[in-house]
């Protein structure tokens, strides 16, 4: 989830006192490493995934399933092993994630540019889920979703109870320090700084599924005695109520970041795929299930943002203030601005930039666009520095630089080159994407992400719609069954520029179904622009059906022909004979659904109401 140094790192209040000079060393070493990396050209088109799994413990004599907070142990057992993969086999490289029952996993070495690669995406998840499971006993296994369960009672395995009173703990009722990864300092430390920063617990709600027999309004009551006297958070009717960084960092996505050819070919795809990330939101939807209740919402994004609002009372505008600037939204949140020149006319919301950043950009030359884009990810403080490396040479290190930017959490995001590698160039990164329950389906996601960049690229398409309209999009994307009945604003025709799309006659709302798989006479749909191009740059059969088995999954998952993991999860529950249908999804019908879920993703077990025929 981000920038991993070591050291002792800064409580927020020893941090306070060092802000305005972390703040000047950091854009410093941007401009430094402008200056140094900003003319580099000529790169290869690389990719590569990162998927989150979780460890399930799986207990058949009672039928409960936890989370097993064994990542530190398994990610060294992980580690080890593939540094010692020979020539031939798949090579791997893991992280660790927040939660001490995750793991990161990406393939070993970035793709290259061409389509034999596309190839290669599903048989190294393979690869990877094999070698989680390689690590885990009987009765312990691996899933690429998000747990449905976290915060429900004894959640964890080894048991640990939240441990409210505890500061270090962020003082959360739900959530027990065990379950924080604990190999790292980044991750507690970045919980505390956040509570502190804030001055209080983070509070999460998200909006219950009105089931026939939920109790109407819902009130939530976050302990099991329903006691609510230390709660200190106002629970909102008919909506769950979260209190800890876990509940948000503690659920899992898919990632792809690419390599463009040098620093504008990344700006152009950093803002065509900008408009591509709500319908990418949809298109995967996969936590229909929150602390052991159905919620009315489809995907994480809104729990992950309040989970890691730092912002001050003042800064959220609940309390006056004539000197703090409020902030609109988290540092988890949707993408505030294009930052390729040619797209400012598009940026048609007020940006809140760090003045002083973007005055220091602008006099060393960085364009007005650029020095917009990374002065408004200053307006963030950097919560995560070490005592060791407050002062630094921006020659050699980028560290306050990336500590600030590597916690804007945002649809896209936009990696400079590091420093130190010389063979890396300018990145971005396509970032909501819900992981998936099978390979197949994570790599389906991934590679037609991979196309629909190479199709902008090769016919220079232009997905553009004002930036107010991205940001209701992803409202839009996270409804329940937003893939199927939500309206997205979206350009009709993307062939090339028109002066149309200035007054915006261009953008129409349409449906996943219609921007997928397009309209009759109308927008041609992403999968048929792909398959233009797979036809003019595949000549193999072979590789033809199978890149068709991926966009077949996502036209019909589109078309709702097959269900979105959401959905299919959604009726597992409200089928189950143990479900009460009062939304709440108890510890046997977590059970059942973490067994099912391993059968379909371990054992591909077919389901075809998920894959589709394949
Ligand atoms: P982060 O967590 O900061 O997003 P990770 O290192 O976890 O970064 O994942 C980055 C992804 O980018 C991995 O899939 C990796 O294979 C891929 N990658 C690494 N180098 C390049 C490159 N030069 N171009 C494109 N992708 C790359
Ligand atoms: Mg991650
Ligand atoms: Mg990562
Ligand atoms: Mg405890
Ligand atoms: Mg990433």
């Amino acid at each position: 989830m981000g920038l991993l140094t070591t050291g002792a790192p800064l409580s927020w209040t020893e941090t306070v006192p060092h802000l305005p000079s972390l703040k000047a060393q950091g854009i410093e070493q941007f401009i430094k490493l402008w200056s140094l990396k900003g003319s580099l050209a000529n790169f290869a088109m690389k990719f590569g995934d990162e998927i989150e799994y979780i460890l399930v413990k799986m207990d058949p004599e009672t039928k409960n399933a936890r989370v097993l907070c064994e990542a530190e142990k398994v990610l060294e057992q992980l580690k080890a092993a593939a540094m010692e993969a020979t020539p031939g086999e798949q090579s791997m490289a893991w992280n660790p994630e927040f939660a001490s029952y995750m793991v990161e996993g990406t393939p070993g070495v970035p793709y290259e540019d061409s389509i034999a690669a596309l190839l290669s995406v599903e048989p190294n998840m393979v690869a990877r889920r094999n070698a989680v499971q390689q690590q885990l006993g009987e009765t312990e296994i691996c899933l690429s979703i998000s747990f449905p369960s976290l915060g429900v009672g004894t959640f964890t395995h080894p048991p640990a109870a939240a441990d409210e009173g505890n500061p270090e703990a962020a003082f959360s009722l739900l959530w027990p320090q065990e379950a924080v990864f604990n190999g790292h300092v980044r991750f507690k430390n970045l919980s505390k700084n956040i509570t502190d920063r804030r001055r209080s617990k983070v509070s999460i709600h998200v909006p219950i599924f009105m089931d026939e027999a939920t109790p109407s309004p819902y009130m939530d009551s976050p302990t099991t005695s329903g006691e609510t006297e230390n709660w200190n958070l106002e629970a909102r009717p008919d909506h769950i109520l979260m209190d800890h960084m876990g509940f948000g960092m503690g659920l899992c996505c898919l990632q792809v970041t690419f390599q463009a050819a040098d620093v504008d070919e990344a700006r152009m795809l950093y803002d065509q795929l900008t408009p591509i990330t709500p319908v990418l939101l949809a298109l995967s939807a996969a936590t229909p299930c929150v602390r052991g209740k159905l919620v009315d919402l489809d995907s994480r994004w809104s729990i992950i943002s309040q989970s890691v609002d730092d912002r001050t009372p003042e800064e959220r505008g609940m309390v006056e203030s004539a000197t703090v600037t409020a902030i609109p939204k988290s540092r988890y949140g949707t993408t505030s601005c294009y930052i390729a020149s040619s797209s400012s006319r598009f940026n048609d919301t007020s940006l809140l930039i760090d003045e002083d950043s973007f005055r220091k950009m602008v006099e060393a030359g960085i364009d007005e666009e650029m020095s917009r884009h990374v002065a408004h990810l200053f307006i963030r403080s950097p919560l995560q520095v070490f005592k060791e490396r407050i002062e630094q040479d921006a020659t050699k290190s980028t560290e306050h630089f990336e500590t600030i930017q590597s916690s804007n959490w945002m649809n896209m995001r936009f990696k400079p080159p590091p420093l130190d590698a010389p063979g890396m160039g300018w990145r971005v990164e396509f970032r909501p994407t819900e992981v998936q329950l099978t390979d197949f389906e994570n790599a389906a996601y991934c590679v037609f992400i991979m196309l629909i960049t190479r199709v902008i690229k090769e016919k220079k398409l232009d997905f553009l719609v004002p930036i107010s309209m991205v940001s209701e999009n992803m409202e839009r994307a996270q409804q329940r069954d937003a893939v199927l009945h939500g309206k997205f604003f979206f350009r009709h025709s993307v062939e090339k520029v028109s002066d149309s799309a200035e007054s915006g006659e261009d953008i129409k709302e349409m449906s996943i179904n219609s921007i997928v798989n397009g309209e009759v006479g109308g927008f041609p749909g992403l999968i048929p622009l792909i398959q233009e191009y797979l036809t003019e740059v595949v000549t193999d059969e072979s590789t033809h059906v199978r890149l068709n088995a991926y966009l077949t999954l996502l036209s019909k998952r589109a078309s709702g022909s097959v269900k979105t993991l959401a959905r299919w999860t959604r009726d597992f529950v409200r089928e189950h004979p143990a479900y009460a249908k009062d939304s709440d999804v108890n510890s046997e019908i977590v059970y059942d659904l973490m067994k099912e879920m391993d059968a379909i993703s371990n054992h591909n077990k077919e389901c075809e109401a998920l894959l589709g025929s394949k």
